[in-house]
């Protein structure tokens, strides 16, 4: 007999896959499970390896985590809401491997593992039309131990399988004949191999200057080049120089935008990372140039198909708190008490939208960084869900370590926060670690 439950398809085992799978397992009654990671472990980018190539099953290696890597949120923003940190002594801007130990506690804690699929790496996912008009998935997964290819079909599919992992590289005339070592921040790991060289990164967003601040405590000189329209406040840094883009490299020479030059050793691209969703038929329109997935409504749903989510879309957020909400937020519709636009009025409500951040003068690629709008869309998504969104004091925060960050962005991560309540918060400095 067919069942009757929802079977819901959940594609990665990181933060995002994990908060998926904890709402579904929650209503077992309605949904069935399979979350399909493609590594032995659930965890995604926060499971550090010292490779930086392919895995044992030949997989290019997914994390782009860096060995002395501290989060740039403190943890009581963070957290997921419903599973709150170990408060520990020590700042709130934690190492990495807290985070690690933190996802896989919230797995055990959610029984989740009995619906995960490890080493299952997803190859293609396929739509079908059933004779009533409604879309199923047929998802053909491989069993990498023992290389088994399966298909099976699904209500629903959730993807979650993280973007950043495939570099973006812009072309730079000449840097083919650059004779020293070059990497994408995917593949950086420690500082130490920089020691008494000459370095340029390419990029000053979050990895670009905390690479630039790890490595400049070994380089002999870091040479920070980026086009924004102000210099990084780099404090105590002084062997950091900031340059504008980098026009053309003539060996190892490198020549900036003002005519600047520089001889440099060694060479790290923090531009960024792509989309990708290799598994996806060519049935579904994906599109992912300049950085931007369309089509896709409120950030999540494929406008074609009301059964198809595309986690981790927006940029500039809380990433953990925000896959909370939009877990239960998809499980809402799939449950009908969320009712869709049709696709044709999803489509001109995006269009609007879009058109309204592109008047504003916001590139294509960065209307997805939510920042300052990102508030709002949570509140949006929860009142639609009917679930409470967040504390105002988790705002406070946020804008509080932003304004740290301006102030200083060597020192910032040295604070502890503690909630206090619902509005408020306590800080304390903490001694360096
Ligand atoms: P991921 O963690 O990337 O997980 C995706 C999973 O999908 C992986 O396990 C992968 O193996 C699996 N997968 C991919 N393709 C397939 C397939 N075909 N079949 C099966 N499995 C597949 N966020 C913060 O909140 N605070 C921070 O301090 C912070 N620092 C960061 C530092 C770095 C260097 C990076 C790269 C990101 C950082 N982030 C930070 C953002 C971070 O990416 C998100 O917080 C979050 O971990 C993203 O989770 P995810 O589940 O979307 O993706």
């Amino acid at each position: 007999m067919p069942s009757s439950k929802t079977r819901i398809a959940i594609i990665g085992g990181g933060v995002a896959g994990l908060v998926v799978a904890r709402h579904t397992a929650a209503k077992l009654d309605s949904y069935s499970l399979t979350l399909f990671e493609q590594t032995d472990q659930v965890g995604g980018t926060w499971i550090y390896t010292d490779e930086t190539d392919i895995d044992k099953h030949g997989l290019p290696i997914h994390s782009s985590m860096y060995k002395n890597l501290r989060t740039n949120l403190p943890r009581e923003v963070m957290q997921i809401p419903d599973f709150p940190m170990k408060h520990n002594e020590g700042p709130s801007f934690v190492h990495h491997s807290v985070i690690r130990e933190y996802l896989w506690d919230y797995a055990k804690h959610f029984n989740l593992y009995p619906h995960i699929k490890l080493n299952t790496v997803v190859k293609h996912v396929e739509p079908d039309t059933l004779p009533n008009g409604q879309t199923i998935w047929m998802i053909t997964y491989e069993d990498l131990e023992s290389k088994i290819e399966t298909t099976k079909t699904f209500d629903a599919v959730v993807v979650c399988n993280g973007h950043y992992t495939v570099g973006h590289v812009p072309h730079i005339p000449g840097i083919e004949s650059f004779p020293g070592g070059t990497i994408h921040s995917h593949q950086y790991r420690i500082p130490e191999v920089y020691a008494r060289k000459k370095v340029c990164i390419l990029g000053a967003s979050w990895s670009g200057m905390d690479i630039a601040i790890e490595v400049s405590q070994y380089a002999e000189k870091v040479y920070l080049s980026h086009n924004l329209p102000e210099s990084v406040d780099l404090k105590m840094l002084e062997n950091v120089e900031q340059r504008p883009g980098i026009q053309s490299i003539q060996g190892n020479i490198f020549i900036f935008r003002d005519g600047s030059t520089a001889e440099v050793d060694n060479f790290i691209y923090c531009t960024g990372y792509k989309f990708t969703y290799p598994f996806m038929s060519t049935k579904v329109e994906m599109r992912t140039d300049d950085n931007h997935v369309e089509p896709t409504y409120k950030h999540l749903i494929h406008m074609d198909y009301q059964n198809l989510f595309i986690m981790g879309l927006p940029g500039i957020v809380i990433p953990f708190p925000l896959f909370h909400l939009q877990a239960q937020y998809i499980l809402s519709i799939l449950e009908g008490q969320i009712k869709l636009p049709s696709t044709e009025q999803m489509r001109e409500e995006y269009e609007m939208e879009k058109k309204a951040l592109l008047d504003l003068g916001i590139p294509l690629r960065h209307i997805a960084k939510l920042k300052e709008r990102q508030w709002a869309y949570y509140d949006e998504i929860a009142a639609a869900a009917n679930i409470p969104s967040f504390p105002p004091v988790i705002r406070k925060i946020y804008d509080h370590v932003d304004q740290m960050r301006e102030l200083d962005l060597t020192t910032y991560k040295n604070y502890q926060y503690r909630i206090i309540d619902d509005e408020n918060f306590a800080l304390c400095y903490c001694k360096p670690c």
